[in-house]
């Protein structure tokens, strides 16, 4: 579709029924007026990183819309609310965390927002789940591909859940 942006979404959650919380992110984002689901990734067990908290539930799903970079944050961040996050520590655990990790090739540089999302390319947590839907997606600041990024992770304690 031309002129659609391709966006890629990174979803995370360690709080609560996380499968239930992400299967619920994924349906709104399924039943939004502006965006097109592509695909989802399956979920990954993941160790935290930041403070002692319980593994986290992560996963990946693409989608085409019409938004802006920043209306689909903000969409990102009403799907967040809905599911009762609450910002807390920085690097807390969350009952439900939602990136825009690519917005098509574009490079963003906002103060509310960058994309593509930073650590993106030395996370596995993200970087699995989005290999295993678009390998071939350029990361544009590196120019490599996800397929190439995953391969350059070291080891990496992310385990496939289903
Ligand atoms: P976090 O607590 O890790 O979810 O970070 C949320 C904050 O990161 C929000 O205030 C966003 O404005 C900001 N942010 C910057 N870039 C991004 C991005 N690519 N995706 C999601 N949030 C972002």
């Amino acid at each position: 579709m031309a002129n659609i942006p391709a966006c890629a979404i990174g979803l995370g959650s360690n709080l609560g029924e996380s499968l239930v919380i992400l299967t619920g992110a994924i349906e709104r984002l399924k039943i939004h007026p502006q965006i097109k689901l592509l695909d989802v990734s399956s979920w990954y067990h993941t160790a935290p990183i930041g403070p002692p908290q319980p593994d986290y539930l992560n996963g990946c799903a693409t989608v085409e819309t019409s938004l802006s970079a920043l209306e689909l944050l903000s969409v990102l961040q009403s799907i967040e609310t809905e599911f009762g996050r609450v910002r807390g520590e920085v690097w807390g655990a969350r009952t439900l965390d939602l990136d825009l990790l690519l917005y098509s090739d574009r490079v963003i540089d906002l103060p509310t927002l960058q994309v593509p999302h930073p650590h993106m390319c030395d996370r596995a947590f993200v970087l699995v789940p989005l290999a295993q839907i678009a390998p071939d997606w350029l990361e544009p600041k590196s120019g490599k591909s996800i397929a190439t990024l995953v391969a350059k992770l070291e080891d990496s304690d992310v385990k496939l859940v289903r």
